[in-house]
Order: C-alpha cells, then sequence, then structure tokens
C-alpha cells in the first residue's frame, strides 16, 4: 500500500520495521504528599544529570538543552508542582498540569517558530515524567521506523542508533527534532498514516512516498541502493572542473560544507534565520552572523539569498509577496540592514549575493542598483551580484539578462511555475515527457550562460537526485548546489558521468 508524505523535514530513504513510541501510562498510585513531593525533586536531580552529560556529547544541542535546564530549574515550576501536589494531585499531574498553561499558550501564537517550541516543553515534561520512575525512554530493540505522534528531541537522542526513520503525525521544520534528524541522516517526514506494530515500511524522501510491505522489487532495489551508498563516503570525490555546491539554511549546516568538503556554498536561504526569531534581526545581529558563516568558509566561495518570504516560508512580523522585489520594497529597512550587514561582514571578499523569484531585467536591475548604491554609500566593495531563475517568467526572459554575474536555477519553484508540480513533489519527476522538457528549457539557459560567460548552477532539489544530476551533467551543467547529506549522490552521479 503506496501513501504520500504529506511534509519532508529531514530527508533519506530507508526500510524498516514501524515500532510505535510507548506512551507513559497513567496507573501510578499516588504516594503520600511528601513522597510525590521526594518523588519530584529527584526527577529534577536526574534529569539536570542527563542534561549535563548529554552538553558534553551533543555540542549542536547545547543552547537547546541549557533552555530545558533552566525550565527544570524554574523555581516557579517547583512552587507550582507542590502546590498541586498540597491539593492531593500525583507528581506526574502536577508537571503536566503546570506545564499545559505554558503550552497553551505558546499554541495560540501566530509564529510558527514559537509554536515548535511546545514539543520542547513536552520534551521537558516528557524527561521530568521518565524520571519520575526508572524506566528509561529509551528502546532495546533491533533498528526500527518509530512511529509518534510528536517526535521528541530526547527520545530521538537517546535512540538515534536504532532509528532508520521517523514517521511523525505532527512536527515542524525549526524544531530541534528536525535539526536532530538532520543531524544524524535520520528520514523524518509527517504523514497520516495509521499502521500497526511491526509493519514493514519504506521511507523515500526523493520520491514523497511510505510504502507498507513494498514488493519484493523496491526491497531489493533499496538493497542495492544502500549498498551504493556505503561505497562512498561523506567526503566529496575529486571532481575536477566542476562544482559541488551545499544549500544551508544556517551556519550549523557550515561545519558539513566543511566535513565532507564542499567547494563552497551555492546559496544559503537567509530567511531561516529571520525565522528563529519574533522580530527582525539588527543590523549588529546579522552582522555577527554572516561574519561567522564568511569567517568558517574562509576561502570557499558561500552565495547569500537575499531572504526569500511567502509561500510556505512566513514570518510573522513581514509582509511577504509572491514577487521577491515587492518582498524588498515592502520590508524596505530589513532588506537595506541585510545588504549592509552582509557587505560589512564580507571580510574575506568570498561573497557573492542573489535576489529570488526575479522575473525581469527590470527587477533585477532595480534591486542590483540599490546594492550598488548602499555599498558605494558606505564604501563597501562590489561582491558578485547574481539571480535565482525559478519564474516562468525569467526564463521567457532570458535573453535580457544581461548584466547578472551569475545565475542560479532554482527548479523547487521552476517545476511548480511550469508544470504545477508541487515543491513537496519535485523530487518524483519521474515522468520522462516533463522531464525532457525541463531539461529542454534549461539547456537554453545553459547555452545564454555559455555566450554571454555568466556563471551557472542549479540549486533545486532535484540537483540531489543521481539520476537527473547525471542528466544535467550531460547537457552542460557544471555546478550543482544540494543539502549536504546529499554529498554521497554528487560523488555518485559525477562519477557514473565521467566514467560514461
Ligand atoms: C528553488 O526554488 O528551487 C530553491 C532552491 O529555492 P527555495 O527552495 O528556497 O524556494
Ligand atoms: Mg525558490
Amino acid at each position: 500500500m503506496e501513501y504520500r508524505i504529506k511534509e519532508v523535514l529531514s530527508n533519506g530513504f530507508s526500510l524498516g520495521n514501524i515500532k510505535k513510541e510507548i506512551e507513559i501510562k497513567d496507573n501510578i498510585k499516588i504516594l503520600s504528599k511528601e513522597k510525590e513531593k521526594e518523588l519530584f525533586s529527584n526527577s529534577v536531580l536526574k534529569s539536570l544529570n542527563e542534561i549535563n552529560l548529554l552538553k558534553e556529547k551533543e555540542k549542536d544541542l547545547y543552547e537547546y538543552l541549557c533552555v530545558q535546564e533552566l525550565m527544570i530549574n524554574d523555581p516557579l515550576l517547583k512552587k507550582s508542582v507542590f502546590k498541586l501536589i498540597d491539593e492531593g494531585k500525583s507528581a506526574k499531574d502536577a508537571i503536566s498540569i503546570s506545564m499545559d498553561y505554558v503550552i497553551d499558550n505558546l499554541a495560540l501564537s501566530n509564529s510558527n517558530y514559537l509554536k515548535e517550541r511546545v514539543e520542547d516543553i513536552k520534551d521537558v515534561v516528557s524527561r521530568l515524567i521518565m524520571n519520575l520512575s526508572n524506566k528509561k525512554n529509551k528502546e532495546k530493540k533491533k533498528p526500527f521506523i518509530l512511529y509518534t505522534n510528536n517526535l521528541k528531541p530526547s527520545y530521538i537522542i537517546n535512540n538515534h542508533e536504532n532509528i532508520l526513520g521517523v514517521i511523525a503525525k505532527n512536527g515542524g521544520i525549526t524544531s530541534h527534532s528536525t535539526i536532530i534528524c538532520k543531524n544524524y541522516n535520520i528520514p523524518y517526514v509527517i504523514a497520516d498514516i495509521e499502521f500497526k506494530e511491526d509493519d514493514l515500511c519504506y521511507i523515500d524522501t526523493r520520491k514523497n512516498i511510505i510504502i507498507i510491505n513494498p514488493s519484493l522489487d523496491i526491497m531489493e532495489e533499496y538493497i542495492k541502493e544502500k549498498n551504493e551508498e556505503t561505497k562512498y563516503t561523506m567526503k566529496a570525490i575529486d571532481h575536477k572542473g566542476y562544482k559541488f555546491l551545499a544549500n544551508v539554511q544556517s551556519n550549523n549546516d557550515l561545519k558539513y560544507v566543511l566535513e565532507y568538503d564542499f567547494d563552497g556554498v551555492g546559496l544559503y536561504r537567509t530567511e531561516f534565520i529571520f525565522m528563529n526569531s519574533n522580530r527582525a534581526y539588527t543590523f549588529l545581529e546579522q552582522y555577527e552572523i554572516y561574519k561567522e558563516a564568511i569567517t568558517l568558509m574562509d576561502k570557499k566561495s558561500i552565495c547569500f539569498r537575499t531572504f526569500d518570504i511567502g509561500d510556505d516560508k512566513e514570518i510573522s512580523y513581514l509582509k511577504a509577496n509572491k514577487k521577491g522585489i515587492d518582498n524588498y520594497i515592502n520590508n524596505k529597512e530589513l532588506f537595506e540592514t541585510q545588504i549592509k550587514a552582509l557587505l560589512e561582514a564580507n571580510i574575506h571578499d568570498n561573497i557573492s549575493i542573489m535576489f529570488p523569484m526575479i522575473e525581469s531585467n527590470y527587477e533585477f536591475n532595480y534591486l542590483r542598483d540599490w546594492l550598488i548604491d548602499i555599498a558605494k554609500k558606505y564604501n563597501y566593495k562590489i561582491p558578485k551580484i547574481g539571480m535565482m531563475l525559478e519564474t516562468k517568467l525569467a526564463l521567457e526572459n532570458i535573453n535580457e539578462f544581461k548584466n547578472v554575474d551569475f545565475i542560479s536555477i532554482g527548479t523547487n519553484d521552476l517545476t511548480f511555475e511550469l508544470y504545477n508540480i508541487e515543491r513537496e513533489k519535485v523530487k518524483e519527476i519521474d515522468n520522462i515527457k516533463i522531464l525532457d522538457d525541463l531539461l529542454n528549457k534549461i539547456k537554453i539557459v545553459i547555452d545564454y550562460c555559455n555566450k554571454y560567460n555568466i556563471e551557472l548552477s542549479i540549486c533545486g532539489e532535484i540537483a540531489g537526485i543521481k539520476d537527473i544530476a547525471l542528466k544535467l551533467y550531460e547537457i552542460g551543467i557544471k555546478a550543482l548546489s544540494v543539502s549536504p547529506s546529499n554529498i554521497k549522490s554528487l560523488n555518485q552521479s559525477y562519477t557514473e558521468f565521467i566514467n560514461k
């Protein structure tokens, strides 16, 4: 039986048996008030101990763990729990009730970021409740695919060695669980399917599908692909004359860019920086982030895309439009602050800046001139300025673009505009006619860029699909920008390309 994935939070493909996350049962007998208070105090100590150990092991989660520590140590929590115990509640119920108030208020917020923090609080609750008893939140089973309502960060941290994939009913792209799954290369998807314990299940985020009881053919193909995958390490192979670039959305991702030895960053989605806040970042705050990124990349190139909002990327405090240029005209101050912070941070002269959702040369020139005016006004060096080619109109107007230093083709948006294929389903372009048509259109852009010496790359998701990447090389693309975890796929497609 085949199902659609509703949302992909972390990419990958995997096969395994379903295991449902155990829920903590409610049938705990209420002990004396003193005993319940003692249970709570011991649980606080155990939880803080656990967090301290994790802080050593999981450096990436340091901030997240500090916040957990703060919540557990909060004197108001203790006060509220003790009060509820005095009123006759068990320690477990007292913890849940005390946290529910905070959770309810966050859930009402308009901000996705704040809504996703609900899971972090639930994680604290679950940690404290687990530590009331000696039951551990750790599964000792053979590797499995986890099926859960909401994935808790502590669960994935404790069990990641055994988890082949995660299917959850709810979850969000900026949640800590997503970040952790990406770190461990665990596919994590949202889907509304009823599973039975031990169902054999295949997840493939490249095709956006989940299959229960897959056919023998699919299983054989899976084993072949996994073997292929393990043939390649997570390090870029030698790829002379071609560029392996990375798509990132935070400075944290840059560590993989360096570890896997990418040539640089082809797309830094800066809007994700703004999603982690409920207000616009100041010049100084942005400058620090960009400078850290630029310093980390050192001599490697890094291409920042000015914030690209609208569609599925909502930022509560910004007005969003579909057309890129409108977003900057409507949020003039943030655009100017962003450009200024980027130019100020450009200490290694290794940055380029590109604009999203451009439709015409007029729009590109308008933004380019705006950027150059800012650079001149403050005496900054002018970096390479380019555009994303991701709208139907830009494709139709390709011959107009004479001032661009580089073009990056964004197939996620482009395939939607051209063929009405939604971005989540872009990875399943196995319709040969559509793929051929897209390749023909990309070929026109390649010829144009070759003629005018314009650097060209592709940064949509399809660049991370081995067979399509191979076709892109064949028609003359020399730079692909993919999520860091797709390094193996780049290695494979490049190897096949030069051995053909
Ligand atoms: C694209 O549209 O292909 C792209 C890379 O940009 P985003 O996915 O951020 O819209
Ligand atoms: Mg796009």
